[in-house]
């Protein structure tokens, strides 16, 4: 590892008393700095009883109001039309320091916007040179970006701090389609290429199917995703590595209020590492109860993060919706810490006669029935409620020819197996390869959901 892009607080575990020591000391300096830069916090603090003047340790950040995408949103719509800016009444920068700005997917809405200061593309530098390192990459490493370019927070702004941690960046971007991006592989040969996971696989059915071409051949030695929950998956990372001939597969993801990215998988793929505990204080919290939960082994709980040293637009306890299982075993790569898995969305969360399910898991449980199924999934949603009433119908691609027989035992089998791992039942209906279209949203992330109902 690279020792210059990591520092004394960077590789201690989340709970030593001094790297809490150090977060409490930046958190308090970030709360009175929100609370003297900016009228919209000072009203928001004040409103919920909280003076950073009296903020002493980290245990206090509980008592701070949370925030979310609609807050964010509603701050932004009123900035637009009171001050002309779409970044949000919560900015605590001048305007003309914003270097750049970068729009969140909108999967759920209008997008929202983050500025970028000069010192916050640093940061991000800075996270995702570690990113790299973690995984092996040097600079001069030929790195072809395949996801989706834009001015989305994984797009554009990775690209960026590609070219600053010094990769031979080949920017093609996933929107000009499988098919150039496979053709642009074979004319470059890139060392590493970065997409979602769901393009991946995409991209590698369609070279095998139709391009003609053996992406195992390429000499591609990494694959770095990002996006969806798919580069933690086993059965899809083992699928990827195969399709492209070993080329290891890390998984990454980020806070985009935290300056992303901030946790990365390791050559053991068992689970991400959290590796900028210097930039950014992270919590476990229980929605319902509103309380922080504590890191426990295997403990499930909200994401909820605070990126330290954000100049534009700073995010206090910021939650993105993403749900989290913690990982406290020490990984085998030796890197200290705390790991986390990505478990689902809450806004994807289904309630089926009571259980959460997460489409995510259920496409996890299908992949896991081998090469008989491609891995492509819908689970159709019959209203906008979250709650299902069971069965919860699920479409299922196949691969090969399948008799009657074989096509009810595997009914059979995928009905067990989810009624067995996530504890509902489930319709499984069966569909002939290539029938299941894969559909991206904005961000390339692939489309689990089916709506069976009309949105407003
Ligand atoms: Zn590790």
């Amino acid at each position: 590892m690279n020792n210059e892009l990591w520092n004394e607080f960077s590789r201690l575990p989340i709970d030593s008393p001094k790297l809490r020591q150090y977060q409490a000391e930046e958190t308090r300096k970030l709360l009175l700095y929100v609370y003297e830069n900016s009228p919209y916090y000072k009203a928001k603090f004040d409103k919920a009883g909280v003076n950073p003047y009296d903020f002493t340790c980290l245990e206090q950040l509980a008592d701070y109001p949370t925030f979310d995408k609609y807050e964010e949103r509603e701050s932004q719509a009123q900035s637009l039309k009171e001050l002309n800016h779409p970044l949000g009444m919560h900015i605590t920068c001048d305007i003309r320091q914003v270097n750049r700005m970068s729009a969140s997917s909108g999967t759920t809405g209008t997008p929202s916007f983050q500025g970028h200061t000069k010192n916050d593309r640093q940061v991000i530098f800075k996270n995702m040179a570690r990113l790299m390192d973690m995984g092996g990459c040097k600079p001069g490493d030929k790195v072809l970006m395949a996801g989706v370019m834009s001015m989305w927070v994984a797009g554009i702004p990775t690209v960026d701090a590609l070219l600053d941690f010094g990769a031979n960046v080949i920017p093609i971007g996933g929107l000009v389609g499988t098919a150039k991006v496979a053709e642009m592989i074979v004319l470059t040969r890139p060392d590493i290429i970065v997409c979602t996971p769901s393009f991946a696989l995409n991209l590698l059915q369609k070279s095998q199917a139709e391009y003609g071409i053996d992406l195992a051949a390429q000499g591609i030695s990494k694959i770095c995703v990002y996006g969806e929950p798919g580069g933690s998956i086993p059965e899809i990372i083992q699928k990827l590595e195969a399709g492209f001939g070993g080329a290891k597969v890390f998984d990454m993801a980020g806070g985009t209020g935290a300056l992303n990215p901030i946790f990365t998988s390791c050559t053991e793929q068992d689970g991400m590492h959290f590796i900028a505990p210097d930039e950014c204080v992270i919590e476990l919290y229980d929605r319902e109860t509103k309380k922080v939960l504590p890191w426990q082994d295997g403990a499930i709980g909200e994401f909820v993060y605070t990126g330290l040293h954000r100049e534009c637009g700073p995010l206090i306890r910021f939650m993105d919706g993403d749900l989290i299982q913690v990982n406290l075993k020490p990984c085998k790569c030796g890197y200290p810490g705390m790991r986390i898995k990505f478990v689902g969305r809450v806004d994807d969360m289904l309630l089926v006669k009571g259980v959460n399910v997460f489409p995510t898991a259920i496409r996890d449980t299908v992949s896991s029935m081998g090469p008989v199924v491609t891995g492509n999934i819908r689970v159709v949603k019959p209203s906008a409620s979250p709650v299902v009433e069971p069965p919860l119908h699920v479409k299922v691609e196949t691969t090969g020819e399948l008799s009657a027989e074989q096509q009810a035992e595997l009914i059979d089998a995928i009905s067990a197996k989810i009624q067995r791992q996530l504890r509902f039942k489930a319709k499984i209906e069966l569909f002939a390869q290539g029938s299941l279209v894969m559909e991206y949203g904005a961000t390339g992330k692939v489309k689990l959901i089916e709506k069976a109902y009309q949105e407003e």
